[in-house]
């Protein structure tokens, strides 16, 4: 059986009580909000927090509220409460499509978006048993100095998984961050970084407060579709996803687009879509679509697939999110 390492376990109930803790304890503090991560995380010895700071108990964290111009998702919501809620249903399918492609059905419930957004990388030598990564010699995210995946250098490239920022990052989401010493808003993307030994800028005594999603122009029609690979579509963790948006005219015409993709690298890719405005979103524009993304995408070793293969399957799903976000239309019809 693995054991956790002891640590201090807090129970705090506001933010002001959140937030001081994470002052008082800085790095030697770790947050837990549905733990679905967390805990086989320090089972397997990825961490060693002296305080563990939970969140489930906190006022005001969670839930979904519209305002005139976006609807904002609380920190502690549930991935579960995202993938049916009505209003995000309404402004923002693709969120609740890719929410509901989140690991399975218990875990949705228990993970939070926050947890969901602050995921730690993942790495086919780093999420293993502390006895397999030492009989390896670790590596260099964890205990070690080598990369596997890489074998030189001193850079970390483990896995960005987090299947609702493949799709916030095309909604142009926005995180406010909170600290005992005030408040920012980042664009999610700005978020994450390069670096996967931490992906994000969140500082130590920091939390993801919550989620700010743009409604869309009502002079357009927003067209929204997410595609992921992987293994038991019951359960597992992308071994790729994808997301696009598509902002459209009546005739089809693109007015604006994004296309993100996830579990290749550290931090989500963007794909450069400007050159996607004024062409007609129709089969040829997805192909092209498809096979630029292609060209620009080099799968690594960090998640135990064939990377050649999974670079074919970069091209079929980016067709298969983008005519996704073409059903939509016909949804509406
Ligand atoms: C078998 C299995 C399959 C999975 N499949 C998928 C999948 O397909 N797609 C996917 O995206 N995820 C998957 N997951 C990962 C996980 O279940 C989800 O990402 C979940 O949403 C994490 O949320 P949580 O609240 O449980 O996070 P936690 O485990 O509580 O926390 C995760 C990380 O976020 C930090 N954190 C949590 N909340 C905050 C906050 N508000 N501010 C700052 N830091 C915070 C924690 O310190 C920790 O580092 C899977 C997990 C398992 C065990
Ligand atoms: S990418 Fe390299 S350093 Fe990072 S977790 Fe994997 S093996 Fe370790």
């Amino acid at each position: 059986m693995l054991r956790m390492q002891p640590f201090t376990a807090h129970y705090p109930t506001t933010l002001d009580d959140v937030t001081a803790l994470l002052d008082a304890h800085g790095a030697s503090a770790m947050i837990c909000a549905g733990g679905t991560d967390v805990v086989p995380n320090l089972k397997h010895e990825l961490f060693a927090p002296e305080h563990v700071i939970h969140l489930a108990h906190v006022h005001g964290l969670h839930g979904i509220t519209e305002h005139s111009d976006k609807i904002t998702i609380g920190s502690t919501t549930t991935i579960d409460a995202i993938a049916s809620n009505n209003l995000l249903q309404t402004h923002a399918p693709g969120l609740c499509d890719a929410a509901s492609h989140v690991a399975g059905p218990q875990l949705r419930r228990m993970g939070t978006l926050g947890g969901n957004l602050c995921l730690d990388t993942r790495c086919l030598y780093y999420n293993q048993t502390y006895f397999w990564r030492e009989a390896l010699g670790f590596c260099l995210k964890k205990d070690g100095t080598t990369c596997h995946v890489t074998q030189t250098g001193k850079r970390c490239v483990a896995a960005s998984s987090n299947d609702t920022a493949t799709m916030l990052i095309c909604l142009d989401a926005k995180v406010d961050l909170v600290a005992k010493s005030g408040l920012r808003t980042l664009s999610l993307i700005d978020f994450y970084k390069a670096d996967g030994m931490k992906n994000n800028v969140l500082s130590p005594g920091e939390l993801l407060l919550r989620v700010h999603v743009p409604k869309a122009d009502s002079t357009i029609k927003r067209l929204e579709g997410f595609a992921k690979l992987r293994h038991r579509s019951s359960i597992d963790y992308p071994m790729l996803s994808v997301g696009v948006r598509f902002d459209v005219d009546d005739d089809l015409q693109i007015k604006n687009a994004r296309a993100t993709l996830n579990a290749l690298a550290a931090k989500p890719k963007v794909i450069q879509t400007d050159w996607l405005t004024g062409i007609r979103l129709d089969e040829a524009t997805i192909n092209q679509l498809a096979d630029y993304t292609y060209a620009r995408c080099t799968p690594l070793t960090n998640i135990c697939d064939d990377p050649d293969w999974r670079k074919e399957m970069v091209r079929v799903y980016m067709k298969r999110a983008c005519q996704n976000a073409l059903a939509r239309l016909e949804a509406r019809a």
